[in-house]
Order: C-alpha cells, then sequence, then structure tokens
C-alpha cells in the first residue's frame, strides 16, 4: 500500500481562506475587525521566526496584527500589566504569549492571567478544564489542526482505535482530549510506556508528538492506519540540514493508509488554526454565530 499524502499546506491555505472570508464578511456587515496581540519576551531566534510570520498571516487575512516585543530583562509585574491592558482592549480579541519565556518569568502564573476567552493558545487551565469536560472551549492550535486533517480524511471519526505518542499539555493531552470528543478509543502513550510497538499497531489513528528523529518505523502502523506526524527535528543528513518528523516517513508511507509529511503536514496547520481561533474569539466577544468548520 502506499499512502495518500495528506498536504496540511494546501489545507492551511483553504483554513486561510475560510477564515479571510469570515473576516471580511464580518468587517462589512458587523463593522468589526478580529485583532490577535501576540506578546514576545526576550530574542530567542525560533520564537522571532514564529512571531514575524503569525503577524504576517494575521494581517493577510484581513485582522489587525498587535505585536509586543518586550526586553528579555522585563519584569513579571510589567508583563501582566501588559496583558492587563490586553485582556481589558475591546479591539483585541486574541492573546498569544509566546513560549518558552525566560526563566525569571511564571509560566503558568502569565497564561492563568490571560482572559480565557482571548487566550487563543488554549493553554489557560480554564480552557483546559473545559475541553476536558466536553465543553466549548478554546482549543490549543496544533492539535486542533490535527482533528481538522482527520476529520477532513475520514469524516466521522467514531470508534477507531487512536494512540497519541506523547503527553504533553501542549499537544499529547489535548489531542487525547479531541479524539476522545470524536468518539475514539484513546490511549496515550509516553516515554513509559511498555510494548509502544505493539500499542502503535492496533491503530487506526497514529499521532506522534514526541520530539525523537524517526522515532516510528514504519512495521509499527497497521497497514492502512493514518499517521499524523507532529515531531519537527532538525537533522543534519548527507552534511545538510534537514528537518523531519518522529515517524520514519518512507518506511511508514509503505504501510499507512495516509500521512503527514515533515515539513508540509502538522506545521502550517497551526498558525492557521491560531487565525481561525482568533475569529471564533471575536464571533463569541460579539455575540455572533462561530464561524462553521473551524472550532472543534
Ligand atoms: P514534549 O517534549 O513536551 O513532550 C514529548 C512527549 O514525548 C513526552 O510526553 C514524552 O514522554 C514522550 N516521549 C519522549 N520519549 C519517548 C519515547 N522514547 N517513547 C514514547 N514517548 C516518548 O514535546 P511537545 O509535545 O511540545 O512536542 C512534541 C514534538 O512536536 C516536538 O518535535 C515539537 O517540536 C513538535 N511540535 C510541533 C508543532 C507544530 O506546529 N507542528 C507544535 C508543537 C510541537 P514523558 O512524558 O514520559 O517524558
Amino acid at each position: 500500500m502506499v499512502a495518500q499524502v495528506i498536504d496540511g499546506k494546501a489545507f492551511a491555505a483553504k483554513v486561510r481562506a475560510q477564515v479571510a472570508d469570515q473576516v471580511a464578511k464580518l468587517k462589512e456587515e458587523n463593522g468589526i475587525t478580529p485583532g490577535l496581540a501576540v506578546v514576545l519576551v526576550g530574542e530567542d531566534p525560533a520564537s522571532q521566526v514564529y512571531v514575524r510570520s503569525k503577524g504576517k498571516m494575521t494581517v493577510e487575512v484581513g485582522m489587525n496584527s498587535y505585536e509586543h516585543k518586550l526586553d528579555a530583562e522585563t519584569s513579571e509585574e510589567d508583563l501582566l500589566a501588559l496583558i492587563d491592558k490586553l485582556n481589558n482592549d475591546p479591539a483585541v480579541h486574541g492573546i498569544l504569549v509566546q513560549l518558552p519565556l525566560p526563566k525569571h518569568l511564571n509560566e503558568d502564573l502569565v497564561i492563568n492571567s490571560i482572559d480565557p476567552a482571548k487566550d487563543v493558545d488554549g493553554f489557560h487551565i480554564s480552557n483546559v478544564g473545559l475541553l476536558g469536560t466536553g465543553q466549548k472551549s478554546m482549543v490549543p492550535c496544533t492539535p486542533l489542526g490535527c482533528l481538522m486533517m482527520l476529520r477532513d480524511y475520514h469524516g466521522s471519526l467514531s470508534g477507531m482505535d487512536a494512540v497519541v505518542i506523547g503527553r504533553s499539555n501542549i499537544v499529547g493531552k489535548p489531542m487525547a482530549q479531541l479524539l476522545l470528543g470524536d468518539s475514539c478509543t484513546v490511549t496515550i502513550a509516553h516515554s513509559r510506556t511498555k510494548n509502544l510497538p505493539d500499542v502503535v499497531r492496533r491503530a487506526d489513528i497514529v499521532v506522534a508528538a514526541v520530539g525523537r528523529p524517526e522515532m516510528v518505523p514504519g512495521d509499527w502502523i497497521k497497514e492502512g492506519a493514518t499517521v499524523i506526524d507532529v515531531g519537527i527535528n532538525r537533522i543534519e543528513r548527507d552534511g545538510k540540514n534537514k528537518l523531519v518528523g518522529d515517524v520514519d516517513y518512507a518506511s511508514a508511507a509503505e504501510r499507512a493508509g495516509a500521512i503527514t509529511p515533515v515539513p508540509g503536514g502538522v506545521g502550517p496547520m497551526t498558525i492557521a488554526c491560531l487565525l481561525a481561533n482568533t475569529l471564533t474569539a471575536c464571533c463569541r466577544a460579539n455575540g455572533l454565530p462561530e464561524p462553521e468548520g473551524l472550532t472543534a
């Protein structure tokens, strides 16, 4: 079997176009422009690249982008004061604090100071609780992107066996909650899981979110399974720098029914879902119907 490639780049472009259409409608019919504020503390090079591309895409879909770049030595008090200001600014519908934060800042405290209704990353403890209890919440962007691709490919996920490898708060745990919400039978695997190959071999859906280059070989994959590779790992091969996932793509593609590549799979969906979440937050804040197909 040769797997169908799930093209995350094309799908993300489609999601962004949907968001842009809805934003244009909101402006025309309601005179509202959604606004996303991104806060970056310090000069981490990878974070700077992410923030720049988030800002660019926010503007491309017609939203307002507000970037706040703070010094690496910024005090917790000053950061919390900025978040309070953004929480109370009606032009700002989404707030994202770029992680990781410099060591002297308490990430949990900072994230939990964001108004949950504006928490477009979905990391606030209230949103985690709402998702865990099947209530309307803001859903973390990467798992939401994975769910959208799975729904698009399969239609219903009901009754499928899903294995999520990784139990982080950012990817693994919310991914498992979303799959459970769509009535999959879910197993969460991690570094202490026994017989991981056998656990993975049972799965109709495998989501790998580990951070170990090409850890999952093709012979762990059940014939015809759908493989979603969240991993982004930089390696050197044949003297060149390369991006690879957590799944060994070549061997997995020989057994899977469908698979996401790295790059060009889950990665582009993450920013598309951030824009979708900002639109959703804006609609909710204004008592308008939520955009269809862009939420969990
Ligand atoms: P974390 O490091 O927070 O979590 C990794 C998880 O993998 C942990 O739960 C860990 O288990 C588990 N793990 C580690 N080693 C093994 C092993 N040998 N067998 C089974 N499980 C193992 O990573 P994140 O969840 O933040 O990210 C995972 C990957 O996804 C990374 O490559 C990251 O770059 C990528 N990523 C991609 C995004 C995108 O937009 N595409 C967005 C976010 C992340 P334990 O808990 O027991 O330690």
